[in-house]
C-alpha cells in the first residue's frame, strides 16, 4: 500500500480564512484551519485519504453514529520552534491507540501509513496556522466514527476518519478545584474506558455538572467497584506526590493509558524521582493532605500538558494544597515542552519532524 504524500489527494481551498482569526484571543477548539484530511472505509478497506477544505460533512439520518455511538477520537498538538520547523510528539503512539480504541468499538483498524503520512500532509499545507507565541501549538483532533446507514444495532459497513485542527493559546488551568466522586462512574471492569470513545465523555458530562454546581472544576473518578481508589479526570491521568515519591495509578481496562503519563514517568525516572506505579486510594491521599506529606497533585494530558490541582473535595471537606517552590509538576511540564518545541535535546527519540 504505496500511500506517500506523493499520491495523496489534495484540493486546495480557494482563499484562505486565516486573516479573519484574531490569534490573541483563541478559545480552545473553536476555529480550525483552512484544511481536513478525510479518508473513508467502503466495501471492506480503507482508501486512500485525501485533503479538501474544511468543510460540513454530509450523513444520511440513519447513519450509525448517530444511534450506536461508534466514534473514536485522538488528541496531539503540532509545535513551532524558532526556526518555523513543525514537530509531533510521540504520533506513532496516538496512531497505536486509535486502533486499540478501534477494535474495541468494532471499528476498523486504520494503517499506520494513512495515518502518519496524511497528517504529515495537512500540516505541510497548513503550516502557517501553526502559532508560534510561547506555549500555543495547533490542536490536532483525529477521529473516526461510522458513517454507514441503517438502524440494526450492529457494527457500520462505512466508516469515516478526518483530521482537523485548530490553533490555540497556551492553556492556563488557574487554580484547579477537583471533586472526588463516589456516586457516578466513568469507567468500569471489562468496559471502553480505556478507549477514547466519544461516549466515554459525554457519560462524564452530568456529574460533572453537579460537581461545577457545587464550585469544583472537574470530577477525579475512583474505581466503579468500591470507589475506593484514585483513576483519572476527565480527559487527564492523574499523578500525586507523597514527601518526594511520585505515584501514579496503573492503567487498566478502566484507566486511559496516556502518552503525557508515561512520558511523565520516563522523565521523572530520567531525573532520579523515586516513582510508584500502583493504586492510590483515597483515604492515604486524604491522610497524607491531613499531616502535610501529600506535596502535589496534578492531572497530565495533551491539552494542558501538566495541571496542579489547587483544591480537592471529598465526602464535604476541602483539603488545599499550597503552592510549593521547585514543584515536580513545573519541573516536569518544562521538560516536556522542552522536547516538544524543540528546545532541548530528545534523548527518549520522541520528536517527529514533519
Ligand atoms: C486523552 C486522555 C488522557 C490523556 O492522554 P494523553 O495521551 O496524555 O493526551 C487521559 N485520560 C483520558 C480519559 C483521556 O481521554
Amino acid at each position: 500500500m504505496e500511500t506517500s504524500t506523493k499520491n495523496l489527494k489534495i484540493e486546495k481551498a480557494k482563499t484562505s480564512k486565516i486573516d479573519q482569526v484574531d490569534f490573541d484571543n483563541l478559545a480552545f477548539g473553536s476555529v480550525f484551519t483552512d484544511h481536513m484530511l478525510v479518508c473513508k472505509y467502503q466495501n471492506g478497506a480503507w482508501e486512500l485519504p485525501k485533503i479538501v477544505p474544511y468543510q460540513p460533512i454530509n450523513l444520511d439520518p440513519s447513519a450509525k453514529i448517530f444511534h450506536y455511538g461508534q466514534s473514536i477520537f485522538e488528541g496531539m498538538k503540532a509545535y513551532k520552534d524558532e526556526n518555523d520547523d513543525v514537530w509531533l510528539f510521540r504520533p506513532f503512539d496516538n496512531h497505536k491507540r486509535l486502533n486499540i480504541s478501534a477494535k474495541r468499538m468494532a471499528i476498523p483498524e486504520l494503517p499506520e501509513e494513512y495515518f502518519i503520512d496524511g497528517l504529515t500532509a495537512l500540516l505541510e499545507l497548513d503550516k502557517k496556522w501553526i502559532p508560534k507565541t510561547a506555549g500555543s501549538s495547533l490542536y490536532i483532533r483525529p477521529f473516526v466514527f461510522a458513517s454507514g446507514n441503517g438502524l440494526h444495532a450492529s457494527p457500520a459497513d462505512a466508516y469515516t476518519f478526518i483530521v482537523i485542527c485548530a490553533p490555540s493559546a497556551a492553556y492556563f488551568s488557574g487554580k484547579v478545584k477537583v471533586l472526588i466522586e463516589e456516586t457516578y462512574s466513568r469507567s468500569a471492569n471489562g468496559g471502553v474506558g480505556y478507549a477514547k470513545a466519544g461516549g466515554n465523555y459525554a457519560g462524564q458530562f452530568y456529574p460533572t455538572q453537579l460537581a461545577i454546581e457545587k464550585g469544583y472544576n472537574q470530577v477525579i473518578w475512583t474505581d466503579d467497584n468500591t470507589h475506593e481508589y484514585i483513576e483519572e479526570a476527565g480527559a487527564m491521568n492523574i499523578f500525586v506526590r507523597i514527601n518526594d515519591s511520585l505515584i501514579t495509578g496503573p492503567t487498566s481496562d478502566r484507566i486511559l493509558d496516556g502518552i503525557t503519563r508515561k512520558s511523565i514517568l520516563e522523565i521523572a525516572k530520567d531525573k532520579g524521582i523515586a516513582v510508584e506505579v500502583r493504586k492510590i486510594t483515597v483515604s492515604e491521599v486524604v491522610e497524607a493532605a491531613k499531616n502535610g506529606s501529600l506535596k502535589e497533585m496534578f492531572g497530565a494530558g495533551t491539552a494542558a500538558v501538566v495541571s496542579p490541582i489547587a483544591t480537592f473535595g471529598y465526602r464535604g471537606t476541602d483539603y488545599d494544597l499550597p503552592e510549593i517552590p521547585n514543584s515536580y509538576a513545573a519541573m516536569l511540564k518544562k521538560r516536556i515542552t522542552d522536547i516538544q518545541y524543540n528546545r532541548d535535546q530528545d534523548k527518549f527519540g520522541w520528536r517527529f519532524k514533519v
